[in-house]
Formats: structure tokens, C-alpha cells, sequence
């Protein structure tokens, strides 16, 4: 830990939350050999490169010390992820749901934006359900995919880049992407600004604090070298009433990806066991299979009131 220490790659912050400095480790890494530019990029991300801690003050679990933000971000604008894509009909199918979801707080008509929308898949399937839907993503390559492929209207950079005005949109999404911001608490600050009164956002985030999470403690598949933050419902909910939201629900997040997907993504347990499942489902034709699944991840959304 002290190499990485000294390595300017790496940074050593103070809790995003609260601002404390005081904080237990609860995971230490285990990966020796692995070169630092990949953790953030590799698209499933890699298991055992992260020191884990947990703010003594206000319980938030973080990775401390990190890479730091200004490789993160540079990283992510770089980002050519051929493998997130090839999920395409699966992610469709999931975020069709979502976006239906979304109904029972606001429906459409009206403008929704989806921070760190990728290749713009919840932003198609928020544009068929009748939104005036927009996606920012700092990838360029997904952007682009996304444009040429989907026909969305996505912008490539930060939150912050683009520049929105005050009080631009009624909803905003954010799929899993706040464990990967290095500034959670200043990006939702920018969602709460261009969020109109009444507005709501909807956050989906792996539950640290889910059954899931506890049951598989270290094994925990979200514990994944992109992810710079563990949240907690008591962690997320702090966050969101700090930035001026009111929290209204929690819900679990149920997901579909095609089985021969789910197969490959066992890999990250064990290589034999994905290449069989995988041989498996292709030789009795089920690997298109559409699987609905609870892998502890969970919605939250808040409004602006
Ligand atoms: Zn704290």
C-alpha cells in the first residue's frame, strides 16, 4: 500500500460526505499484479485492487487512497466498451421497465436527462415512452455508438460541461454511475440546480447495506475496481437530503440481461465454470433467454420540492 501511496497516480481523500478524515479499513486488497490504468477502464472491472474504508463519522464506505480523479475522469472520456454494447437488447428490455416505472411518480410529457446514460439505451427507452429524453456520458466512443445506432440525443462530457440552465428538467436518472463519480456530493449538487421544483430524480446504486452484499462479504461481485463508492440507503439518503432532496422510496432494482451474458460475466468467479455454462446454454439455444434478476442493486428516488 505504501508504493501505491507514493505513486502520483494515487490519492488519498477525505470522506465525501462529511468531510472527515477518520475512517476503518474493512477490505484490504489482495491482487498484486495489475497495472493501475486498467482498474478504472476494464469494462467488468477487476476484484481485489481496492483498499476499502469506512468513514468513523457518518458510516460512508469508500475506496481510500484511489486513483485519482483526474485519471478517473480522463479514463472514462477514453472509455471503448464493445462489451457493455453487445448486452444491447437485454439493457433495452430492462430500462423499458424502468422507464415505466417512472410513472408512478411523474409521466410524460416532459424532459428527462440521464446522467452518465453511456450508449443512450435508457434514454431510447425513455424517448419511446414519450419523454423529450437526453443522455450525458464523458465516453465520446458510446456517445457517438449511441447517436449512430439509437438515434438519441446524447451529449459527450460532465454534467457540469455541458452547462445546463437552472431548472431545465423534470427527471433526472442516474443507472448506476454515482459509485464511479469521484465527487458524488458536488454532482448531485449540479442535478438538484438543473432539476425543476417538483422535479424528481431517480438514483439506481449496488445496496452495500443489502442481504446480498452481507451474505457475500468479500466475494460481493459489486466490489469492483471502477467503483469508487459503496453506498447505504442511510449513506445515499444523507447524501440526497444534503443536496436539498426529499428521499421518497426505496425500491429493489429487478434487471434482464440474455443468459449467455450472465454466463460470461461468471468469469469473474471462475473461468471454467463461465466457459461451460456458456457451451451449455448455446448447444440448447437458450443463451438469448431474456433472465430477470436481483443482484442487490436498488432505486431510490427523491424530489425537489
Ligand atoms: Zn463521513
Amino acid at each position: 500500500m505504501d508504493q501505491l501511496k507514493e505513486a502520483s497516480i494515487y490519492e488519498t481523500v477525505a470522506c465525501n460526505l462529511c468531510g472527515s478524515e477518520n475512517y476503518r479499513v474493512i477490505i484490504e486488497p489482495y491482487k498484486k499484479d495489475f497495472n493501475p490504468l486498467e482498474v478504472i477502464t476494464a469494462s467488468q472491472g477487476i476484484r481485489g485492487t481496492q483498499r476499502i474504508v469506512r468513514c468513523l463519522d457518518c458510516g460512508l464506505v469508500y475506496v481510500n487512497p484511489r486513483i485519482n480523479a483526474a485519471v478517473v475522469s480522463e479514463s472514462y472520456a477514453g472509455t471503448i466498451d464493445k462489451v457493455y454494447v453487445q448486452g444491447a437488447s437485454g439493457r433495452q428490455q430492462t430500462f423499458t421497465q424502468c422507464a415505466k416505472k417512472i410513472d408512478r411518480w411523474k409521466k410524460p410529457p416532459g424532459r428527462l436527462l440521464d446522467v452518465g446514460c453511456a450508449a443512450g439505451f435508457f434514454v431510447n427507452a425513455a424517448k419511446k415512452h414519450g419523454w423529450d429524453a437526453a443522455g450525458v456520458d464523458p465516453s465520446n466512443w458510446l456517445v457517438k455508438w449511441g447517436i449512430e445506432n439509437l438515434g438519441v440525443k446524447l451529449y459527450a462530457g460532465t454534467l457540469k460541461d455541458i452547462g445546463f440552465g437552472d431548472k431545465e428538467f423534470d427527471v433526472l436518472t442516474i443507472w448506476d454511475v454515482l459509485e464511479h463519480v469521484p465527487d458524488p456530493a458536488k454532482e448531485l449538487q449540479e442535478c438538484y440546480r438543473v432539476l425543476k421544483k417538483g422535479g424528481i430524480i431517480v438514483i439506481n446504486y449496488p445496496d452495500f447495506g443489502s442481504i446480498l452484499s452481507r451474505l457475500a462479504g468479500r466475494r460481493w461481485w459489486f466490489l469492483l475496481s471502477n467503483h469508487l463508492y459503496y453506498f447505504t440507503e442511510k449513506t445515499i439518503r444523507k447524501y440526497l437530503e444534503n443536496s436539498g432532496f426529499k428521499v421518497e422510496k426505496f425500491a429493489w432494482h429487478w434487471q434482464t440481461l440474455p443468459l449467455g451474458y450472465l454466463a460470461k460475466i461468471l468469469g469473474i468467479y471462475s473461468q471454467s465454470l463461465s466457459r461451460l455454462s456458456m457451451g451449455l446454454f448455446k448447444s440448447l439455444r437458450l443463451s438469448n433467454v431474456q433472465i430477470p434478476y436481483y443482484a442487490a442493486q436498488t432505486n431510490v428516488i427523491a424530489s425537489k420540492y
